[in-house]
């Protein structure tokens, strides 16, 4: 009999932004995911789930790796990377020979030193195992493909979904891409065509008729030709200021890189056509409410993509607090990340009055704090469990939490920032959703699933932030130019052809 296909299995995994946000350090992966060796085996969901569920199943054998993942922020810290990296490759020089690598990556990691975080660990990974050991990753949506991950990956394969569902099936085409790659069925040519064009993800929704969902159908329909490996509709996450930053096409085929540059094209030259829906409208948070106390009942969704923690952002804007204090119907359900402030809650306890200072502490760039007074009226631990998205289940914190009332306003106030699957962390404090006027909800895609049976409205607010719903007011100091949305047409457009050939 054979021996068995020895595959490592190994993760660096996180979304940064460089406008703004908390730095990720080694505390952060400690707090979500950070496991090596055989901690690794037990892993079930995720991309690195997926992996190992088709590696068991295809009777190979996993070493495992280092496998970290942790919330967005800003740039990871150079020496956190440098040592999750470091260990990384003892663990896989440690083991060598292996027949094959798989990884799990997002595609938008930065160091404070390093721009493209993926690029760097493949190049690294192949430097250790050499030219003929099969590297395949996989990423997310909104990764950023550059030259160094085509060169140095056999296969990269992206998540299919946004609001993304898909992690863990995308470990399972990773690992049959590279399994398949070792017995010889096919020998997989890469080409990426990327185009300038540097949006929020408010618009570019996978699920119905949106412009990023016609993108998406077309790349899949492509995976039906004959000679295609798999393809890749990538929608960049444009608040990273690197080099060779754009969204596109990404394809793979049997040994054709021809095949696979022509098809790339026609995904990018789609996403191209489809700039301008791209973009959305915004309205103020005054202009927001107007509209909205215009609207019978509620509640109204006031969505504050700009300070979006699922997009790195810190999670501590107040912008719209203003405009939600002096309601004159109802009231409005507002999170705010505040360590102080909610430590002074709990110190003062429930049911007291007290005078805080709120808000644009950890990325003080995007405003003012706000100084309000108003009654403490729950507290919690913030633990919560996530109902929602493909945590469903897993449990998490927010840290010491606080509802503080302020005229027509209640404000959750965490100590830490957390990804909103649905609407769990209001919930937790048994904050009244249905009952409520407004809700902001501060992230750009998934409030569409969580508001939708309920929602009276929807507005996207223009507001100062990290994560902005419209990127046209940033300044980029390395990403290609021109861009869409500043340049609206480019003469003579083309996307940019990236090739895998080593
Ligand atoms: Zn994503």
């Amino acid at each position: 009999m054979e021996r068995p296909q020895r595959v490592a299995v190994g993760s660096i995994l996180t979304e940064c932004n460089q406008f703004g946000g908390k730095l990720i350090e080694r505390d952060e992966f400690a707090r979500s995911q950070l496991a090596r060796g055989e901690a690794v085996m037990s892993i079930e969901g995720g991309a690195v789930g997926g992996m190992l569920h088709t590696l068991k199943e295809q009777n190979a054998s996993t070493v495992p790796l280092v496998v970290a993942s942790a919330y967005p922020g800003g740039p990871i810290a150079q020496d956190c990377y440098a040592q999750l990296k470091a260990d990384l490759l003892e663990d896989l020089a440690a083991a060598l020979p292996v027949d094959g690598v798989l990884l799990a990556l997002h595609g938008a990691a930065v160091t404070t030193e390093i721009d493209d975080v993926e690029g760097d660990l493949l190049a690294a990974v192949r430097a250790l195992v050499g030219p003929d050991v099969p590297v395949v990753g996989t990423l997310d949506l909104h990764a950023n493909i550059t030259t160094q991950m085509i060169r140095h990956a056999d296969g990269l394969v992206a998540w299919e979904t946004y609001p993304h569902v898909d992690p863990f099936t995308t470990g399972v085409r990773g690992a049959r891409l590279l399994l398949g790659t070792l017995t010889g069925d096919y020998k997989p040519a890469m080409a990426m065509a990327k185009v300038p064009i540097l949006t929020s993800a408010i618009n570019a929704s996978t699920v119905g008729d949106g412009p990023f969902a016609d993108v998406m159908r077309l790349a899949k329909s492509f995976e039906e030709l004959p000679g295609v490996l798999s393809t890749s509709a990538l929608h960049a996450h444009a608040t990273i200021d690197v080099p060779e930053l754009g969204g596109g096409g990404l394809v793979i085929t049997d040994n054709d890189e021809k095949q696979a540059a022509g098809l790339a094209d026609r995904i990018a030259n789609l996403m191209w056509e489809k700039r301008f829906a791209l973009e959305p409208d915004t309205l103020t948070p005054e202009e927001a409410v107007e509209a909205g106390l215009k609207i019978p009942g509620g509640p109204v969704i006031l969505i504050e993509c700009a300070d979006c923690v699922g997009g790195g952002a810190a999670g501590d804007s107040v912008a719209t607090l203003p405009a939600l204090m002096d309601l004159r119907e109802g009231f409005a359900i507002v999170p705010v990340v505040d360590p102080e402030a909610a430590a002074l809650c709990h110190g003062a306890g429930a049911g007291s009055t007290v005078t805080v200072t709120l808000g644009h502490k950890i990325d003080p760039q995007w405003g003012s704090p706000q100084t309000l007074t108003g009654v403490v009226t729950s507290l919690s631990d913030g633990r919560f469990q996530y109902t929602g998205g493909i945590w469903a289940g897993e449990w998490a914190t927010m840290g010491p939490t606080a509802v503080l009332e302020c005229g027509s306003a209640q404000i959750l106030i965490t100590t830490y920032g957390t990804y909103e699957w649905r609407d769990e962390q209001f919930r937790a404090l048994d904050m009244d959703i249905a009952g409520a006027k407004f809700i902001v909800a501060k992230n750009p895609m998934n409030y569409s699933q969580t508001y939708r049976e309920i929602a009276k409205g929807e507005f996207v607010l223009d507001t100062p932030g990290a994560t902005p719903p419209t990127l046209r007011h940033f300044t980029y100091h390395k990403a290609p130019r021109p861009y869409f949305p500043v340049a609206t047409e480019i003469p003579n457009f083309t996307p940019m052809l990236l090739r895998g050939s080593r």
